[in-house]
């Protein structure tokens, strides 16, 4: 069976749109996409006056190198936001498919999932904030077309160990696809499920730009699949998603100075990461600091409504996620720069003082 005999049968027969840019390139003299022929005024050599290529080649080659993928297994998009609004959009059709999440998890799949008209069933993390695989996979149902896993976990900062990934994708085969989120994986001890998609032809891997690479406002994400899966979402993208200002940036990052300082900069972090949690830990006030393979920590306080107002009064600003299933009094911190979690330290050890 084909992987996309899963996808909505409308969407396979949809003719999609072709736009200039994908039915021609080169030449001189472009007369074909109503452009203007003179660049605007500052474009310093950019050409800004041209339609970006659909999928930028020189981006989607480099993706593919840094996910160690073949150029047909990417999909640049605006940020992996918008993979995961695509894949919903393409997969679940309304009032009749369902997606699984694993609350406490990224608000992001739900939200795309509702919109869509798809049910949203939850599979929730078991105790110690472990994902729950059995209960993963007696939440898909026939309706389940889409299962959402993040690893690294927002905003709980957990892993899903690879065999488990592994064991959900050879258990989904032919019945739904395991995408697994990555925004973090940069920060984590944990290989990139990348590795599985040679095997599995239902796994797809979301990997982003705006986290560890610190490119948040350029909204440049991929998404990693079976060349089937990539050609079909490409049916269902605007023309020209991403502004060439975006691309060069991210080739900018991307280049050998960019990786090594990527790499310079997560170590950092994760050093700073375990002693930002030592720190917490010891503090009055703090219950809990939830152990994390992220940029952020997620910690629970006896009274974090309190507390996230203190911080914001002294200049911090943190996330308040007790909302979320399980965690009651919990806030999410970011780890910043040295100086900056130094602040927050201080800001935290004022207030117990006070108290
Ligand atoms: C931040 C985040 C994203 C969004 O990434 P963009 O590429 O900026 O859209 C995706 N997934 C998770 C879990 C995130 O925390």
């Amino acid at each position: 069976m084909s992987v996309l005999e899963l996808a909505r049968p409308e969407i396979r027969a949809l003719q999609p749109y072709s736009s200039a840019r994908m039915e021609a390139s080169g030449g001189q003299v472009l007369l074909n996409a109503n452009e203007s022929p003179w660049p605007p005024p500052g474009d310093g050599g950019r050409g800004l006056n041209r339609y970006p290529g659909p999928q930028p080649a020189a981006l989607v080659a480099r993706l593919a190198a840094l996910y160690g993928v073949a150029a047909g297994q990417v999909l640049a998009a605006r940020g992996s936001d918008e993979a995961i609004d695509l894949l919903v959009r393409a997969f679940c059709r309304a009032g009749a498919d369902a997606v699984v999440v694993c609350p406490p998890t990224f608000g992001m799949y739900a939200v795309s999932a509702r919109v869509q008209g798809a049910e949203v069933i939850e599979a929730p993390l078991a105790d110690g904030f472990a994902l729950d695989a059995d209960a993963l996979l007696a939440a898909a149902t026939p309706a389940v077309k889409l299962v959402f896993v993040c690893t690294p976990n927002n905003p709980t900062g957990g892993v899903v160990p690879p065999a488990t990934l592994e064991r959900l994708a050879a258990a989904l085969r032919g019945r739904a696809l395991l995408v697994v989120d990555e925004a973090y994986v940069e920060f984590a001890g944990t290989p990139s499920a990348a590795a599985l998609l040679p095997r599995f032809d239902n796994l797809v891997v979301l990997r982003t730009l705006s986290k560890a690479w610190a490119l948040a406002g350029a909204r440049i994400g991929a998404l990693l699949a079976a060349p089937e899966i990539v050609a079909l979402l490409r049916r269902i993208m605007p023309p020209y998603p991403l502004p060439t200002p975006c691309v060069d940036a991210a080739l900018a990052a991307l280049d050998a100075r960019g990786v090594a300082l990527m790499h310079e900069r997560a170590a950092l972090l994760r050093a700073e990461r375990a002693r930002l949690a030592v720190r917490l830990a010891a503090l009055p006030g703090v219950l809990a600091v939830l152990p994390s393979q992220a940029n952020f920590l997620a910690v629970r306080f006896a009274d974090a409504a309190a507390t996230w107002r203190a911080l914001l009064d002294a200049g911090i600003v943190v996330r308040d996620v007790g909302r979320q299933r399980g965690l009651a009094g919990c806030l999410r911190i970011g780890v910043g720069a040295p100086a900056e979690n130094e602040r927050l330290l201080a800001a935290l050890a004022a207030r117990a003082e006070a108290a």
